[in-house]
Order: structure tokens, then C-alpha cells, then sequence
């Protein structure tokens, strides 16, 4: 049976009615794997009047492209993802599936499997293939992030994982690249969904989307309270960075979900992270450790983050960050 399956498919991702970069951070792991396995790679883009954007995958690395252009579409809805997904899937059986582990990749790739009756690992950071065998490895931190785990899908197909955003550099883009742009329909069924959407509310950030900042000011309990995020929100406006968190902070409810730093939240590798008043726990290790420089503000000498951290800081964080801020006014 798992004959039948052949090629490596990446999902694309459209916001704002453009492709999104971690679509071709994806193609770059994809095409690592369709090299190895010998195999075509494919991107599916779904969206609504986004076919010309076709040719933007196949500059950065994509042999072929699957659209679905249909005003459906048009906005991210999970059940009408998934329906068409699994339409296109069982039509052309590729062997491998491999989504970004952003909140859309998150969203469909556990229904998508579960439909297929297949296996995903979730959030993988190194993909490769066992070549001896023609299966995917997928490469995850395990028990807390103290191991690296390698799981492979043997009995079932497509294997399907997501793969955190940021853990591989986008190709090159090559405009002399040529492939294949096939579009496809599927049955009216698969587009009709259960949720309506109402409005769009862009979430209420300071600076740039966590994943994307070059710079993160990140806090955590030892800020004291909630209003005191309003100092790092003052400190990132000033860096042009933006604001982070620990797991603890966001269930104080001092910070959203969307800032949170860590295995449970989001791993981020800005130029500089400001840990202020965060222990340094490996769970939020595990999201901010590949920061290029890091430093941190803490009042304990011996916190574990000033083990990760190039620059430490020891005394209150309340007196510290407001210092930084009338140093950098000034
Ligand atoms: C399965 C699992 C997943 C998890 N996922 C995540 C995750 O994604 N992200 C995450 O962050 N955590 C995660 N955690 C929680 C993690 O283990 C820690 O509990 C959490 O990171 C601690 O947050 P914190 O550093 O803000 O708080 P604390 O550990 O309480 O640290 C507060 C720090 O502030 C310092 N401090 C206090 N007062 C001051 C002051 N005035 N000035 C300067 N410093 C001060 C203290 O010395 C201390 O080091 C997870 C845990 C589990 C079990």
C-alpha cells in the first residue's frame, strides 16, 4: 500500500491575500526530503485569487503546485481546510505531508490525520530521511526538551508532521526555476462550512509578530503585576522590538497566549532577547535559547536563564528596565 504514495507535499500558507514566508521556509526542508527520496515536491496553496502567486513557490524550490482557488477560501476556515485537504490527498497520495507548526499547520494537520487515518509529530525542528528504509524522521524535543526524540510513521501514509517556523532559512529564490502549476477542484461538499466568519480583529501586539522581531523584551513573574508589562511594552517600543512572555506571566493573565516564549508557546530567534524577571525554566528555554544574544535581568544570582545568557544582569527588574528607558529617551 504505501507504493502507492509518492512525492513530498508542503502546505501553504496565504495572509492578508499573500503567500506567507513560512511557506517557503517549508519548501526548503521539503526539498532536502524530495532530493533524498529522489521524488517530486509539491506545494498546495488554498486560498482565493491566489493562483499567480503559484510561480512564487516554484522560485523557492517547489517542483509542482496544487491550487484550489475558490472564494470559500478566502479566509482560513479548519473544516473547509481539511475537507479539501483530504480530497487532494487521496486523489494524488503523496508520501510525505508536511504543514508549519503555525496556528493554521497546528489547526488542521490533527484533523487532517485523523481523516486519513495516518500518524503526525507535532513541532518538529530537524527533518531528514532514513534513506535504508525511504521514511521520514521526524526529529522533536521530548520529556521537557531533555531529549531529542526520532519518530517515524512505518505503516501508514502520507507521514505528516509540522515543523516549527524559523527552524530552516528559506532557498535562495531561483527565478530560472520551471514546474508545474496544477489547479484543482473539489466537491462543492468540501467547501461548505459550519463557521461563518463575523469580523476580523487583528490581535493587539506591540511590534512586529513574535516569530518575525528582531529584537523580544520578554517578562515573567518577577515583573510583580500586569501593569508593569507596560514597561516592556514601553522599552520594545522604543528598540522596535516586540513583546514576549513566560507561561507563568500568561496564566497571571498579565500577557496573551500569542506572547508566550517556550515548548508550550512560541520559539523565537531574535537578534537580542531581554529576559526580565524570568527564572529560565528549560520549558521556556526550549522556545528562546537560539536568540542570537541574550540577556537577562534578575535579582537571583543563580536563576538558570543566566546560563543561556551573554550579557546578566543582577538587581530589580523594576529599577532596571525604567533606567534603560530614561537612557534610551535620553
Ligand atoms: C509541559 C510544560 C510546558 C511549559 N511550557 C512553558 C512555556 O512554553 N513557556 C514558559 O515560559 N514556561 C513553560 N512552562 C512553565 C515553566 O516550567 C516555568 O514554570 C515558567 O517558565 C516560569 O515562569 P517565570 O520564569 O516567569 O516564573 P518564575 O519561575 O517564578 O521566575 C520568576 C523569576 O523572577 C525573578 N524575580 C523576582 N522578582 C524580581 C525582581 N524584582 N527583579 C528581577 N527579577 C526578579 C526571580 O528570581 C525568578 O527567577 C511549562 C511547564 C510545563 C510543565
Amino acid at each position: 500500500m504505501n507504493a502507492e504514495y509518492r512525492g513530498v507535499w508542503t502546505l501553504s500558507e496565504v495572509r492578508d491575500g499573500r503567500i506567507h514566508p513560512v511557506s517557503y521556509e517549508l519548501l526548503a526542508w521539503g526539498r532536502d526530503l524530495a532530493d533524498s527520496l529522489e521524488v517530486p515536491l509539491s506545494a498546495v496553496l488554498l486560498g482565493h485569487n491566489i493562483a499567480e502567486q503559484a510561480g512564487d513557490l516554484i522560485v523557492q524550490g517547489a517542483d509542482q503546485v496544487y491550487v484550489v482557488d475558490d472564494l470559500e477560501l478566502a479566509h482560513f476556515r479548519p473544516d473547509i481546510w481539511t475537507k479539501t485537504l483530504t480530497a487532494l490527498v487521496n486523489r494524488h497520495r503523496p508520501e510525505i505531508f508536511i504543514a508549519s507548526a503555525t496556528s493554521t499547520g497546528r489547526t488542521v494537520m490533527p484533523v487532517l490525520y485523523v481523516d486519513l487515518e495516518t500518524g503526525l509529530t507535532a513541532d518538529c525542528t530537524e527533518l531528514s530521511i532514513d534513506t535504508k528504509e525511504r521514511l521520514l524522521l521526524q526529529t522533536r524535543p521530548a520529556i521537557g526538551g531533555n531529549v531529542m526524540a526520532d519518530i517515524k510513521t512505518p505503516f501508514c501514509r502520507p507521514q505528516m508532521c509540522t515543523v516549527r517556523p524559523r527552524s530552516k532559512k528559506p532557498l535562495a529564490a531561483d527565478p530560472a526555476r520551471t514546474g508545474k502549476v496544477f489547479t484543482e477542484s473539489v466537491a462543492p461538499e468540501s467547501l461548505s462550512s459550519v463557521i461563518k466568519l463575523l469580523e476580523f480583529l487583528p490581535e493587539k501586539n506591540v511590534g512586529a509578530p513574535l516569530q518575525d522581531a528582531e529584537i523580544i523584551v520578554a517578562g515573567g513573574k518577577g515583573m510583580k503585576k500586569a501593569a508593569n508589562f507596560a514597561l516592556l511594552e514601553e522599552l520594545a517600543g522604543l528598540l522596535g522590538g516586540s513583546v514576549g512572555a513566560s507561561r507563568m506571566a500568561v496564566d497571571l493573565n498579565w500577557a496573551p497566549y500569542s506572547s508566550q516564549v517556550g515548548l508550550s508557546g512560541k520559539s523565537v530567534t531574535p537578534k537580542i532577547y531581554i529576559a526580565c524577571g524570568i527564572s529560565g525554566a528549560v520549558q521556556h528555554l526550549a522556545g528562546m535559547s537560539a536568540s542570537d544574544t541574550v540577556i537577562a535581568i534578575n535579582s537571583d544570582p543563580e536563576a538558570p536563564i543566566f546560563r543561556v545568557a551573554d550579557l546578566a544582569i543582577v538587581g530589580d527588574v523594576l529599577e532596571i528596565v525604567p533606567a534603560l528607558i530614561g537612557r534610551l529617551k535620553s
